[in-house]
């Protein structure tokens, strides 16, 4: 990860939007799609095609080896899990993470799905996770600094007595899907890298139903809940604004399907 910030004009910020909403997109895509039966296989594959129709480069197939376009991370895997021949369950939540590459800049989101009907106590969860993350980009201002943003994920969903995982962050989003600076969700307000307008971050709760503690699969990637119990990851790009904070990514185009298929949370 670079240690220096690289702030981006106007300009770079607005071809970061158009890549950041082709992601809202792709996973609005994928949101028609969700249903029990299906395979997470099948989702990464639509996705694929999707972003390459649309003139762009899934982001994450090749990143440091990873094999495909998006991360796909049911129930107990908080995020980096594999889209496989594992087949949607009715009960099940689902954790979508897609990036793309479109003019050369990155976009990166992430949404946590429902399959069916889930219990009302993961509804919470995810409901509880999403408003952090919103509540978090209000603090996405000049002047704030990143302890602003963390801290504010932090008391949101602590508060419920959910585990807030330390081991993954947010980041900066630019030429690079990971930039300077990190983007912890924890941390003391008032503390870390003052925020100023040119900066453009990925804010990403990570938080689970138990404790905070995860592990890795073997397979390098897969991180999941050392408890087993599930987790939820909701993801904006966010332009740090000089009044108010300007979302680049969007959920619109995913929560207009959740609407119609009466599943929004
Ligand atoms: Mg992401
Ligand atoms: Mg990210």
């Amino acid at each position: 990860m670079a240690k220096s910030v690289i702030l981006k004009n106007a300009q770079e910020i607005e071809l970061i939007r158009k890549s950041s909403l082709l992601v809202g997109k792709t996973l609005a895509e994928v949101a028609k799609l969700i249903e029990p039966g299906v395979t997470t296989a099948k989702l990464d594959k639509v996705a694929e095609e999707f972003i390459r129709d649309n003139g762009a480069i899934p982001a994450f197939k090749g990143y440091n080896g990873f094999p495909f376009s998006l991360c796909i991370s049911p129930n107990d895997v908080v995020v980096h899990g594999f889209p496989s021949n594992y087949t949607l369950n009715e009960g099940d939540i689902l954790s979508v993470d897609c990036g793309t590459i479109l003019n050369g800049f990155y976009g990166d989101s992430a949404y946590t799905f429902t399959v069916g009907e889930i219990a009302d106590e993961t509804k919470q969860l995810l409901k509880t996770t999403k408003e952090s993350l919103y509540k978090a980009i209000e603090q996405c201002v000049e002047g704030k600094r990143v302890g602003d943003i963390s801290n504010t994920v932090e008391q949101h969903c602590e508060a419920k007595g959910y585990g807030i995982v330390r081991e993954l962050v947010g980041h900066g989003v630019g030429k690079q899907l990971h930039e300077s600076p990190e983007i912890p969700n924890y941390g003391k307000r008032g503390t870390g890298m003052k925020l100023q307008y040119g900066m453009v971050i990925a804010i990403e709760p990570m938080i689970n139903m138990g404790k905070r503690n995860v592990k890795q699969d073997n397979d390098g990637w897969t991180i999941r809940t050392q408890d087993g119990k599930p987790s939820a990851h909701f993801e904006h790009t966010v332009a740090i604004g000089k009044t108010t904070a300007d979302i680049l990514s969007s959920f619109a185009p995913i929560e207009e399907v959740l609407e119609k298929q009466k599943v929004l949370i």
